[in-house]
C-alpha cells in the first residue's frame, strides 16, 4: 500500500473509512502485497471507459497493416496468460510515431507504431509487453489515476492538451480538443518501475522467452534517454524512467533464469511493412513542419509524396485535405478527407475535418453524418459546436441546446461561442 495517510493530514478520518470501505483492502495477486484495490469491476470500468478516447487523441489505431495488430495482440495474450490477476487483457498498436507504449486499469495496453521500429525481436516486445502487463496487474495504473482524482489534480486537462500534439497539427485548421476525455498519462515511481520489471520477466520467461532482452531492452533505453529532447522519446520516459539500476537488477534476474526463444525473424516479418513506410511517415513529418512554417505550396508537394509512397495512410490524406484548407481550396479539401475515412473510418480526426468541411460547403445530411460518427469516437468541441449548429438550423432545439451545452463547457473560443449561442435561444 502506497497510500500514505501522513500524506492526507487534512481529510477527515470519515473520508478515509469511505475511500477504503469503496475501495477495500487486499492482498495483490501479483506483489503478494497489501493494498488498498478497486473491486475488478472498477479497475475494467475504469479502463474501457478511456481506451477508446486514449487511443483517438494518440493518432488511433494502426490499420494499414492489420496483421501487425494481430501479432502483437497474440504476444501479448501468450505473455498475460501467466498473470494471476486475470483481466481482459488487450493489446493494441497505434498510428504514432512516438515510441511510447502505456496501461490503463482493467489490462487495457498500447504500443505506438514508434517503438515497435526500435526494437529487434519477439522477445523484446514480450518484455516491454510483460512489463505493462504488471503495471495493470499490480494496480500501478489503477492506483496512479485514483491518487489523482482523490487528490484532485488537474491532470486530466493538463493530459488532454498533451495527448493533442503527438501527431495532430491543430494550428493548422483549428480543430477543437476532445471534451471531457480525461485521458491520462502515468508516471510510474522507481519502485513501480522495479517491480513492473521483476514480475514481467517472470511472466515472459514462462512464455518461454529469453529474460535476456529484458536487459537488452533497458541499455536501449537508458542509451537513447540521453538523447531524449531530440529524439521524442520523453513520453516513453517520463512514464517509465529508465535507469542504470534497471539494466543491473534485469541482469541479475537473468542470470538465474533459463534462456529462452528470441523470434528474430518471426518479429522482423510483422514489423516489415512499418519498416518499409518510414520514409512516408518522415515525408509525412517534414509536410507538418512545412504547413506549420507557413509553406504550404511545398506542405502540399510534401503530403502528396508520402501518399504516393503509402496510398492506404488515412493520416496523409487528412494532413492533405487540412493544407488544402488552409489554401482555401474547399472542395478539394473535402475530397481528401473523404478519402481518408475511407482508408481508416474510425479515426475521429477524418471524419471532424470532413464534417467541418462538408458543413461549410453546405452539405449539412453528408456534415451531420460525419460529425456524429467523429463524436462518437472521440467528443470534441468543435464537432459539438457544428453538431449544435446543425440541429438548430433544422429546428431540433433540445438537440442543439444538448450539443452547444458540450462545446459551452470548455473555456476556448469555440467554447465561448457556444454559450453566446445558448444565450441567443435564451437556454444558457
Ligand atoms: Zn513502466
Amino acid at each position: 500500500m502506497r497510500f500514505s495517510f501522513a500524506l492526507l493530514p487534512r481529510l477527515s478520518l470519515t473520508l478515509l473509512l469511505a475511500i477504503a470501505l469503496l475501495s477495500g483492502c487486499s492482498v495483490n495477486q501479483v506483489t503478494g502485497k497489501r493494498q488498498m484495490s478497486m473491486s475488478f469491476d472498477e479497475q475494467v470500468k475504469m479502463g474501457n471507459s478511456q481506451y477508446g478516447p486514449a487511443q483517438q487523441q494518440q493518432g488511433g489505431r494502426y490499420v494499414v497493416d492489420p496483421d501487425l495488430n494481430v501479432y502483437v495482440n497474440e504476444v501479448g495474450q501468450s505473455v498475460a496468460k501467466f498473470s494471476p490477476v486475470k483481466l481482459p487483457y488487450e493489446f493494441v498498436v497505434l498510428n504514432n510515431d512516438v515510441p511510447n507504449a502505456w496501461a490503463l486499469p482493467g489490462g487495457k495496453i498500447a504500443i505506438n507504431r514508434g517503438l515497435l521500429v526500435l526494437l529487434d525481436d519477439e522477445a523484446q516486445l514480450a518484455s516491454v509487453l510483460g512489463h505493462e502487463v504488471i503495471h495493470a496487474a499490480a494496480e500501478h495504473s489503477a492506483k496512479q489515476m485514483r491518487n489523482s482524482q482523490i487528490l484532485g489534480i488537474g491532470v486530466a486537462a493538463a493530459a488532454v492538451a498533451a495527448g493533442m500534439t503527438d501527431n495532430e497539427n491543430a494550428a493548422l485548421i483549428g480543430l477543437g480538443a476532445a471534451l471531457g476525455a480525461k485521458v491520462y498519462q502515468a508516471h510510474y515511481g522507481r519502485s513501480q518501475e522495479l517491480e513492473a520489471d521483476f514480475y514481467g520477466i517472470d511472466y515472459m520467461v514462462a512464455a518461454g522467452y529469453d529474460p535476456q532482452a529484458a536487459v537488452e531492452l533497458q541499455m536501449k533505453f537508458v542509451e537513447l534517454s540521453k538523447g531524449q529532447k531530440s529524439n521524442g522519446l520523453g513520453k516513453l520516459f517520463a512514464s517509465h524512467p529508465p535507469s542504470e539500476e534497471r539494466v543491473k537488477k534485469n541482469q541479475q534476474k537473468a542470470n538465474k533464469l533459463p534462456k529462452g526463444k528470441r523470434n528474430q525473424a518471426a518479429y522482423q516479418q510483422a514489423i516489415a511493412q512499418i519498416i518499409k513506410d518510414q520514409p512516408a511517415y518522415a515525408k509525412h513529418n517534414e509536410a507538418l513542419l512545412a504547413a506549420n512554417n507557413k509553406q504550404l505550396d511545398s506542405a502540399l508537394s510534401l503530403s502528396n509524396q508520402a501518399i504516393k509512397m503509402q496510398p492506404n495512410e488515412a493520416m496523409f490524406y487528412v494532413t492533405k485535405g487540412k493544407i488544402l484548407s488552409s489554401q482555401n481550396k474547399e472542395k478539394e479539401a473535402r475530397n481528401a478527407f473523404a478519402i481518408a475515412t475511407k482508408k481508416n473510418p474510425d479515426y475521429y480526426m477524418g471524419q471532424l475535418a470532413l464534417g467541418v468541411t462538408e458543413a461549410q460547403l453546405g452539405n449539412k445530411q453528408q456534415a451531420k453524418s460525419a460529425l456524429q460518427k467523429s463524436y462518437l469516437l472521440l467528443p470534441t468541441s468543435l464537432a459539438a459546436y457544428n453538431l449544435g449548429q446543425l440541429e438548430e438550423q433544422q429546428g431540433n432545439t433540445q438537440n442543439a441546446v444538448k450539443y452547444y451545452k458540450a462545446a459551452a463547457s470548455e473555456n476556448s473560443n469555440i467554447g465561448k461561442a457556444a454559450q453566446q449561442k445558448l444565450r441567443n435561444m435564451n437556454a444558457g
